[in-house]
């Protein structure tokens, strides 16, 4: 196993949306970014959105790589890291980024539909801790960055599977804070409100109207601002920041 010497940065679900954005603010001639991505949902098959990231990674003057693993998958997700550590040698940052909605009121909520939110959003970030734990702690140094939502402490109707992913999430990341602070491991949250991706443009008219008006700043977030509080979270200057949930939602929670 080759150490790269540079600094490595793990962002699952990278070929879109916050995670490209975070990929891309990750980019520079220090760094070298890993991301997964999963749709297709073929290994083989086109990886258009994932090269675009690898591409715009490298306009920005840096060095990136997206690898197929579904995150809900234990034996995938441990493929992805080995490969990670088999061509870098260490990692220095993860950030569970990648997530799914599968929307309905709990009373019409499928039973399907509760298991692969919560695989994908709460298991997910729970198998790349506990993978990536070990080796941040034997390193004795590393960052953990999980994206929440605000809907993780407000509440949603019609988001059961999301919200109960996403207050879970919040409790992850204060525990594994907990666990992790005495080996030099910092592990924080960010709470994205209102941003602008694939995500949100499914959310009919009538509802991101009423969601628009609930926002002091009186604009949605762009992937950028949850990318640029990720990369402070991972820097130096953020090194005795622990176990915190950062909302960034134009005001829309306080
Ligand atoms: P998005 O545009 O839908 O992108 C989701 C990303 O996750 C894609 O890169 C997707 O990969 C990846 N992904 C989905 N399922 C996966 C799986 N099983 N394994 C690996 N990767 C998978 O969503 P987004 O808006 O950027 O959201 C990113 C994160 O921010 C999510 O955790 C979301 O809950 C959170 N968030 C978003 C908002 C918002 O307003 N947008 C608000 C609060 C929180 P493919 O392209 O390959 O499918």
């Amino acid at each position: 196993m080759a150490d790269n010497g540079k600094r490595v940065i793990i962002v699952t679900g990278g070929s879109r949306g916050i995670g490209r954005a975070i990929c891309v603010a990750f980019a520079g001639n220090d760094t070298e970014v890993f991301f997964n991505y999963f749709s297709p949902g073929d290994p083989e098959g086109e990886k258009t959105a994932a090269a675009e990231t690898e591409k715009m990674i490298a306009e920005a003057g840096g060095t990136g790589k997206g690898l197929w693993a579904d995150i809900a998958s234990r034996d995938e997700t441990n493929a992805f890291f080995d490969q990670v550590l088999e061509e870098a040698g260490h990692i220095d940052v993860l950030v569970n980024n990648a997530g799914i909605t599968k929307d309905a009121l709990i009373v019409r909520m499928k039973e399907a539909d509760w298991d692969a939110v919560l695989n994908v959003n709460l298991k997910g970030p729970f198998n790349c801790i506990q993978i990536i734990g070990k080796i941040m702690m034997k390193q004795r140094h590393g960052r953990i960055i999980n994206i929440a939502s605000i809907v993780g402490v407000t509440g949603n109707a019609g988001q059961a599977n999301y919200v109960a992913s996403k207050a879970g999430i919040i409790g992850l990341t204060k525990t594994a804070a907990k666990e992790l602070a005495p080996r030099g491991v910092t592990v924080n949250a960010v709470a994205p409100g209102f941003i602008v991706t694939d995500m949100t443009a499914v959310v009919p008219e009538k509802a991101r109207e009423a969601m628009l008006g609930q926002i002091p700043m009186g604009r949605p977030g762009q992937a950028e601002d949850i990318a640029g509080v990720v990369t402070f979270l991972a820097s130096e200057q953020a090194a005795y920041i622990t176990g915190q949930v950062i909302h960034v939602s134009g005001g829309m929670y306080m």
